[in-house]
């Protein structure tokens, strides 16, 4: 499985895929999978959508790459339908952070607020695995070996407002969250917690970053993640979902911080290349064409339903439910180490994720149809009750 040329610094699955359709995926002896991660909430249209597929095939017939000393129509075209406010692009999400850190310090620097330059983050938190955005993120595991980390981050609990109120001081350039942490297992931030954040950067002049590269583009019902929560941020970033599969990143900037980065500052050869900015448009088409929000809304209300009759039925394996939208958790009994319960749902079809807290994680296509939530429902079933056997016979 070409493990003698590609480096390990993945746990992949023992499977080879080579065709994905809709809400399910092929591997190379015809075996179908139903994909409830969805290429860790990228697909959120499904496999090969053929609006996308059309719309990637027609761009690159058309134009691949200008860099970015020229405009060019979609990235413009997608900039402008994403939100009235400044966009920039790059090519992942971690690239995304990159420039928001960067952005944050450069307009305290530029207002002379030399000092100002710390970055305070949550606890549990996931922003990517390049050096600002590793240093954003909570999870020793993820530095180790890779030190120093660069100075200037600092932590606050998640979802505690009076800590917040203590550790966001005049010193923080940005405080970035995710709306729905996802890495950490998906824990959903409290409304309180995040309008107290937006009160207090407006008080003490640092930005607010909203990080929705998991949680955004749909995945809770409205486009951005913010709409969810009725809280605007100043800079949100994007990326994963953004074009249903391509590689792409967006920043976006609200009118407080548009003049932050000028010319030569900060930049990416292959940022808002213009295929995959013309696959996110088509993204949006089609969730404008079909109101992908209301049925996300419809969804997330039938698949949260029989993730907690599941939960109710399996009280020895499973450990409670969490999420919004169409990303969920259940947290597994300790007992059962996660890994092998995705290989174990692996083995009837069901290709799911796994998070922090010894979690199974679920960001399926957003597309999905009841009989998919039912045919989940079957291999989780047929799985816990495996499990729980195992479970009752070592307690017993
Ligand atoms: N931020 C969040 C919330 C994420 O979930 C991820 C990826 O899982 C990232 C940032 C990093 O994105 P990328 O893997 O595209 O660099």
């Amino acid at each position: 499985m070409n493990d003698s040329v590609l480096l390990a610094n993945y746990n992949r699955a023992p499977i080879n895929i080579v065709r994905g359709e809709g809400c399910y995926l092929y591997d190379d002896q015809e075996r179908k999978y139903l994909d409830f991660i969805a290429g860790i909430a990228v697909c959120a249209l499904g496999h090969c959508h053929p609006w996308i597929s059309a719309a990637i095939s027609e761009q690159a017939r058309k134009l691949v790459h200008a860099s970015n000393l020229y405009y060019h129509e979609p990235a413009g075209t997608l900039a402008k339908e994403l939100v009235a406010r400044s966009g920039f692009f790059c090519n992942s999400g971690t690239e995304a952070n990159e420039a928001a850190i960067k952005l944050a310090r450069k307009r305290a620097f530029r207002k002379g607020e030399t000092e100002r330059i710390t970055i305070l983050a949550c606890t549990g938190s996931f922003h990517g695995r390049t050096y600002g955005a590793l240093a954003a993120t909570d999870n020793d595991k993820y530095k180790e070996g890779f030190g120093p980390m660069p100075a200037g981050f600092a932590f606050t609990p998640f979802n505690d407002m009076s800590a917040l109120d203590k550790n966001l001081d005049d010193k923080v350039a940005a405080f970035i969250v995710e709306p729905v942490q996802g890495e950490s297992g998906v824990h959903p931030a409290t409304v309180e917690f995040l309008a107290m954040a937006r009160h207090l950067c407006d008080k003490r002049g640092a930005l607010l970053i909203f990080d929705e590269i998991q949680c955004g583009m749909g995945r809770l019902g409205p486009l951005f993640a913010f709409q969810r929560f009725g809280i605007t941020p100043d800079v949100v970033t994007m990326a994963k979902a953004l074009a249903n599969g391509l590689p792409i990143g967006a920043m976006l900037v609200a009118e407080c911080a548009i003049d932050a980065l000028q010319p030569g500052d900060h930049g990416t050869t292959f940022g808002g290349s213009p295929v995959p900015c013309a696959a996110g448009l088509a993204h949006l088409r089609v969730r404008d064409a079909i109101d992908l929000e209301a049925y996300v809304r419809i969804r997330e209300v039938q698949f949260m339903a029989r993730l907690a009759d599941l939960a109710i039925a399996f009280p020895n394996v499973i450990a409670g439910l969490r999420g919004m939208g169409l990303l969920c958790a259940l947290p597994i009994n300790q007992k059962y180490p996660v890994g092998e319960v995705v290989a174990a749902l692996r083995e009837q079809g069901l290709l799911v994720g796994s998070a922090g807290g010894n979690s199974l994680r679920f960001a399926p296509p957003l597309v999905l149809g009841e009989e998919q939530i039912d045919e989940a429902y079957d291999a989780l079933y047929e799985v816990f009750s495996h499990i729980d056997e195992r479970v009752s016979a070592v307690v017993a």
